[in-house]
């Protein structure tokens, strides 16, 4: 039976990429009471994570924020700037575009659905030269939209978004591009108006570290033009008189206001930090974990070294292995939830999460359970992924500046 008053001392270790831990100045923030979304100081909120959220996705223009979770800001991106019977063109990284690829068709669009075949298309990025061939084929210009996952969340991949535009272009091809950027955002270096995306999707509960429950579109002018003429039916997802009422940092209908004081939080967490070291510090931790991978003999899922993802990283179990007894195990004796693999990896993978809130101690506990878990679960290890990770983390710690002692 679920028992929800279950309180063990110390932390529960929420190492799954997405919701990732909360920190405790966003959980404070999130404690102010509630106020008037009409009012005059609701005003002031709303401007500032208007404004602000503008620098995590690097553009000058509008990001709408939207009371849902990430599965709503995809539905908008497709609602506001498609009509029905639309082809759009998704490429299959992993689960996660899966799903925004059957959200497509239900929707009553016609997705064709790009990928490498069998598994190798789960353990590699967007392949942008299949792209290229694929648009160049489309001499009517039947395809609307390009859609991609930047950070496939079901397999540790980054894919190259930049590359992906340049396809577009050398083909010459006027389509949409639109990115989830879900659980990249905040983690991993993105670009929204220098890689000339379109619709950028985005989510509060990875690299923003807040709770589950707003979402983001950052938009493109092209994209705002499309949305003008787009026939498939939106009400709650339009763009345009939420984009009129935020001008003046009021929204359409009620906003969810704690969590939009939680965004207001972490803009300034992210930005005294500074983007570029919040960037170096999930790439270093994420290299250290793919160390202790690769010292307990495992393989890692991500094939393509260049595309490794800074945010999580996912290990393959050995043949016979069940990756969710592994993650049981951890759960229970440990009391850290690692991801499990989803969709066509279910069971032969899990996902350690290195994102948001974590820093050199956090991952190295994360490391000692799953190294414990393993070996609990039978699996003979060669050697220890901790101290492989500890002598890396040692060799490139960087001294902070603050004095122990007056
Ligand atoms: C988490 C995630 C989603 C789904 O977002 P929800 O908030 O669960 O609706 C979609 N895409 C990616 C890449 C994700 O990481």
């Amino acid at each position: 039976m679920l028992n929800l008053n279950f309180h063990p001392a110390g932390r529960h270790f929420l190492q799954i990429p997405g919701p990732s831990p909360v920190p405790d100045r966003l959980q404070r923030a999130m404690s102010y009471p509630t106020i008037d979304h009409r009012g005059p100081e609701f005003g002031a909120l709303g401007r500032k994570v208007l404004a602000g959220i503008r620098t995590l996705f690097k553009t000058r223009h509008p990001v709408v924020i939207y009371p849902a979770s990430g599965t709503g800001a995809w539905e908008a991106a497709l609602a506001n700037t498609l009509s029905p019977g639309d082809a759009v063109l998704m490429y299959e990284t992993g689960h996660f575009a899966t799903l925004w690829n059957k959200m497509a068709l239900r929707l009553g669009l016609e997705p064709e659905f790009l990928g490498l075949p069998g598994s190798e298309g789960w353990r590699r990025g967007v392949q942008a030269p299949m792209i290229e061939e694929r648009l160049r084929a489309d001499r009517s210009h039947a395809i609307k939209a390009v859609c991609v996952v930047h950070n496939e969340t079901s397999t540790g991949v980054t894919s190259d978004i930049a590359a992906v535009r340049r396809a577009i272009d050398a083909a010459g091809h006027p389509a949409l591009l639109m990115v989830d950027t879900i659980s990249g955002l905040a983690s991993a270096d993105y670009r929204h108006d220098e890689w000339g995306v379109d619709v950028s999707v985005s989510g509060s509960q990875k690299g923003l570290m807040m709770p589950p429950g707003i979402s983001f579109n950052a938009l493109s002018p092209k994209a705002i033009e499309a949305s003008r003429t787009a026939r498939l039916p939106k009400s709650f997802w339009a763009w345009d008189e939420m984009l009129e009422i935020n001008k003046t940092g009021y929204f359409p209908y009620t906003p969810n206001t704690n969590l939009l004081y939680a965004l207001s939080e972490a803009l300034d967490m992210l930005h005294q930090e500074g983007l570029e070291a919040v960037f170096a510090r999930h790439q270093r931790l994420g290299e250290a974990c793919r160390r202790a991978v690769r010292a307990w003999g495992l393989e890692i899922q991500c094939a393509d070294p260049a595309v490794y993802s800074p945010v999580l990283t996912g290990v393959m179990m050995p043949e016979g292995v069940d990756a969710d007894a592994v993650r049981q195990l951890v759960y229970q004796r440990f009391n850290m939830s690692l991801g499990a693999g989803l969709g066509k990896v279910k069971g032969r993978m899990f996902r350690i999460g290195h994102l948001g809130e974590c820093n050199d101690l956090t991952l190295m506990a994360t490391l000692s359970g799953c190294e414990m878990g393993l070996r609990l679960a039978g699996v003979r290890l060669p050697g220890s992924g901790c101290a492989a990770a500890m002598e890396y983390l040692a060799g490139t710690a960087q001294r902070s500046d603050r004095p122990i002692a007056e």
